[in-house]
C-alpha cells in the first residue's frame, strides 16, 4: 500500500483526497490544524451547485464528511517541517509526531495578515471583509476602502472598482508601493479604528479625521504560505508555491495546489488544483512502483 498525504482540509486538500482516496492501493492522510479561510466566508453564491448561498462552514463540513465516507484518515495537528528520508520519501514533523509517506501535496491555503486596531475582528462578516473578487458584489454602489499599502492591497482595490461607488486604499502610514491607477483613491494617514453600530460605518484616523465607508477590505502584506515547500528545498515564488501546469513541485513527489500557489484565491480554483494534483499523484505512485 502507498501512502499519500495530504497537508491541509480546505477545498484544495479535500479535492486531491477524494481522487486518491477512489484507488485501491493507496492510504490517503490529510493533516490539518483546521483554521480554512473558509471557515470565514460567511455566505458563498459562486460556486457551483447551490440554489441558495451556502456558509464556507457547511462547504467545509459536507467535503471533510465525503472524504471520510471514501475512507480518507483526518489528524488534527499541525505540520512543522518536510524532510526526505535516506531512501527518498518524505518524513512529515508534526505536533504529534513523525510518519514516512511516498508522496506529498500541499494545500496549506494563503496567511490573511490582520492589521492590529481596534474594529476589525468585531466587523468581521459586518463590512470588514478578507477578499475582494468574494464579496464585492455585497457592496455595489457603496463606498469602500482597502487597508494595504502593496500588490496586494491594489490587486484588491482593482477588483472593486467595477461595483463600488468609490474605493480608497488606505496604506495607514505606510508608503504606497505601486503606482495608483486612475480611479482608486489613497489616503496615507494612520489609522486609530473602524467604527459603526450593527455594521461597519466609518474609518477613523488617528489625526481624528474620517472615513465613511460600508466595506473595509483588508489586504495587508502579501497572501501567499510557502514555508513547507521552501524548507525541503522546493522553487518558490515570493510567498507562492511555484509549480508546473500538473500541480508539481520542483521537488518530484511533491506537489502543491489550492491558495498557497497563488492565482485566483477561489473554491472553485482551489478544488480543481486538487482535482489536479491528484491525478499526478497517481501518476507518479505508478510510476514508481
Ligand atoms: C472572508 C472570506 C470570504 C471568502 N469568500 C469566498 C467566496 O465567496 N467564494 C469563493 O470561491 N471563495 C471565497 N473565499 C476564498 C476561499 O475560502 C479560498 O480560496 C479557499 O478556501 C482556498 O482553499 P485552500 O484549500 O487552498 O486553502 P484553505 O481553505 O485556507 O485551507 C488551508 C488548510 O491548510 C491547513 N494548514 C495550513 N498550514 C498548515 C500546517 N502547517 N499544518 C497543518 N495544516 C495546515 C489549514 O488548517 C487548512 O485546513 C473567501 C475567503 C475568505 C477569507
Amino acid at each position: 500500500m502507498k501512502k499519500a498525504l495530504i497537508i491541509g482540509s480546505g477545498p484544495a486538500g479535500i479535492s486531491a483526497s477524494l481522487y486518491l482516496a477512489r484507488n485501491n492501493n493507496i492510504e490517503v492522510t490529510v493533516v490539518s490544524h483546521g483554521e480554512s479561510a473558509l471557515l470565514k466566508a460567511d455566505k458563498i453564491e459562486n460556486y457551483f451547485g447551490f440554489a441558495e448561498p451556502v456558509s464556507g462552514k457547511a462547504l467545509l463540513e459536507n467535503g471533510i464528511a465525503g472524504a471520510k465516507r471514501l475512507g480518507v484518515k483526518f489528524e488534527k495537528s499541525e505540520v512543522l517541517n518536510l524532510q526526505f528520508t535516506n531512501d527518498l520519501k518524505f518524513e512529515a514533523l508534526t505536533t504529534l509526531g513523525s510518519d514516512i509517506y511516498d508522496t506529498v501535496m500541499i494545500a496549506t491555503g494563503a496567511k490573511r495578515a490582520k492589521p492590529k486596531f481596534k474594529g476589525i475582528t468585531e466587523f468581521e462578516g459586518r463590512g470588514v471583509s478578507y477578499c475582494a473578487v468574494c464579496d464585492a458584489f455585497f457592496y455595489r454602489n457603496k463606498a469602500t476602502a482597502v487597508i494595504g499599502s502593496g500588490e496586494y492591497a491594489l490587486h484588491e482595490a482593482s477588483a472593486l472598482t467595477n461595483t463600488s461607488s468609490s474605493v480608497t486604499i488606505l496604506t495607514d502610514g505606510e508608503q504606497l508601493k505601486p503606482d495608483l491607477p486612475e480611479g482608486i483613491n489613497r489616503i496615507d494617514k494612520k489609522i486609530k479604528e473602524l467604527v459603526g453600530s450593527d455594521k461597519i460605518e466609518a474609518v477613523i484616523f488617528e489625526d481624528g479625521s474620517r472615513l465613511d465607508i460600508s466595506g473595509v477590505f483588508i489586504a495587508v502584506g502579501t497572501a501567499g504560505s510557502s514555508d513547507i515547500a521552501r524548507k525541503i528545498g522546493a522553487a518558490v515564488d515570493g510567498s507562492r508555491i511555484s509549480v508546473d501546469s500538473e500541480m508539481a513541485t520542483t521537488i518530484p513527489g511533491l506537489y502543491a495546489g489550492g491558495d498557497c500557489i497563488g492565482g485566483l484565491l477561489q473554491v472553485s480554483k482551489a478544488v480543481y488544483d486538487g482535482a489536479s494534483a491528484a491525478m499526478s499523484m497517481i501518476k507518479f505512485l505508478k510510476s514508481s512502483k
